[in-house]
């Protein structure tokens, strides 16, 4: 499949390709350009030239460009579902939530065209001032592999509908389904221009997004590591950022929760993508009158767990996304189990056999009496593994909760208004669920504290960071 740039098929200008594979069975689904940064300048130079006449239309015109592209993601969303299991591996019905859920954010983004309003602020005898909304201009958004639907969704919706123009810059190992749908904003009516899609590695394409001075905010969702340089790089230049980085949420559960529901919360919460999603459960603080119980439940769930192709429909859980993850999580429990900081209570390894040769499948693990200090509640585990503690009461729950770098979502399991009250106002983290975990609607603002990033994501918040005030002052 090739790239679009300026509303037209483009292969990379040096004619290089990355084969794209099925992390199910390592077989080739197809290839896409390796652009660099050539490419990457004439996409660029293709938005900065749609601009004037994108961010001339009416917000509510450019919302019913969203619409017909939600509607178009709806009509085709059998194909893209399956596109994208094919290349992320995860169970197709959850391809299928991940295209609605796209689609549902380009909705609420058309819904919404025409409300941010500006402000008129009246000085007296020095005069009226009219403080209106402008957007940025090119913008850039580089995407993960773990959620690229959803992801590109919560990129693509406010920038456009803001005005702005766009090149997005997918994961090597997830760009065909982000291609196809760039494609349906073209069906829809989008100008040539107006949203760009560059292939090609990290390192090169990637960075020389950042590194182009005519774009003005970079939206990036990933490693920490990355983030930090792709910050720096932006520094130097003052350019818009907003950094989604990931998170090791905790789950605590009390002794008065509805222990069946927790457990099944626990298990969607850690399992669901198999674990590789920026707001999964990646701590279980389990009270000390409900812990044995408790993971008596969810051992029996997580051993009843059908892994395999996320095509085949008995599937509960798909491969991991790619050999550096794989890599990761292996060497994530091998060091549990030499350090001696955990127990293994199920899992613990790939899983084997003919049919899972050729594939990332990880068996799904839990891991009881983890000592505090333990790494693996220190780093983010991003995939089917779940630390869990026993604590004696909510402030050391809360306590322990906070020993983080990072501060994205968490949950409490309880019926109790004061543990929920204990919690939202001492838990660091951008979202406090209770009694779930993991949602997140495209009309809240979504996005974490310390290592977990800067800026937000969705509802008025992320359309508001893709504009600037503009003022203009009527002296009378
Ligand atoms: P990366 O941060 O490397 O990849 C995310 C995106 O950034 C990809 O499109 C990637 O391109 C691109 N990228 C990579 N390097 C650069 C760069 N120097 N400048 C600009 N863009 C770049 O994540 P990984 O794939 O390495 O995943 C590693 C870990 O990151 C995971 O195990 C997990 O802990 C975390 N992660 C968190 C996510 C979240 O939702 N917050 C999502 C994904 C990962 P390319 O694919 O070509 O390398």
């Amino acid at each position: 499949m090739d790239m679009l740039i300026n509303g037209t098929a483009a292969p990379a200008a040096d004619g290089s390709w990355i084969e794209v594979k099925n992390p199910a069975t390592g077989e080739y689904i197809d290839h896409v350009p390796r652009g660099s940064a050539v490419d990457v300048d004439a996409a660029v130079d293709a938005a900065e030239d749609a601009f004037g006449s994108w961010s001339g239309k009416t917000m509510r015109d450019r919302g019913l460009i969203l619409s017909r592209a939600a509607e178009m993601e709806r009509r085709d969303h059998k194909d893209l579902a399956h596109l994208l299991t094919l290349e992320q591996g995860k169970p197709l019905r959850e391809s299928i939530d991940e295209v609605r859920g796209c689609a549902n954010i380009l909705e609420y983004y058309a819904s919404i065209a025409g409300q941010p309003a500006g402000e008129a602020v009246h000085l007296g005898k020095a005069g009226d001032c009219l403080v209106t909304r402008v957007p940025l201009g090119v913008c850039g958004a580089i995407i993960p592999w773990n959620m690229p639907v959803i992801i590109m969704g919560w990129k693509v919706g406010p920038a456009l509908l803001a005005g702005n123009t766009l090149v997005l810059k997918p994961a090597s190992t997830t760009p065909l389904t982000n291609l196809k749908i760039a494609d349906l904003f073209q069906e829809a009516g989008l100008q040539a221009g107006a949203l760009n899609v560059v292939t090609g590695p990290g390192e090169s394409v990637g960075e020389a997004l950042v590194r182009n001075v005519k774009v003005k905010k970079i939206s990036f969702t990933g490693n920490c590591e990355t983030g930090h340089k792709i910050q720096k790089i932006a520094g130097d230049q003052l350019k818009g950022l907003t950094l989604e980085l990931g998170g090791s949420d905790p789950m605590i559960v009390m002794a008065d929760a509805d222990i069946p529901k927790a457990v099944e919360g626990a298990m969607r919460g850690r399992f669901y993508n198999a674990g590789q999603v920026c707001t999964a459960v990646k701590r279980l603080y389990l009270h000390e009158q409900i812990a044995l119980e408790f993971m008596r439940l969810l051992t029996a769930k997580v051993e009843s767990m059908k892994i395999g192709n996320g095509l085949l429909p008995e599937t509960d859980m798909g491969p991991l996304n790619n050999q550096s993850q794989s890599d990761r999580i292996t060497s994530v429990v091998t060091d549990i189990n030499e350090r001696e900081e955990g127990k293994i209570l199920t899992g613990g390894g790939p899983v084997t056999g003919e049919n899972y040769a050729h594939g990332f499948f990880y068996r799904p693990t839990l891991i009881s009496d983890v000592s505090p200090d333990a790494a693996v509640l220190k780093n983010e585990i991003f995939g089917p593994v779940l630390p869990m503690v026993t604590v004696p009461d909510l402030g050391t729950a809360i306590r322990e909760a906070n020993r983080s770098r990072y501060g994205l979502g968490a949950s409490v399991w309880t019926r109790d208004i004061s543990t929920v009250k204990e919690v939202f106002q001492n838990v660091h983290a951008g979202i406090i669920w209770v009694n779930r975990h993991l949602t997140i609607p495209p009309e809240v603002p979504f996005g974490g504290t310390n290592e977990s990033g800067i800026g937000r994501e969705n509802g008025f918040h992320a359309l508001d960071s893709y504009t600037q005030t503009k003022t203009l002052f009527l002296g009378w």
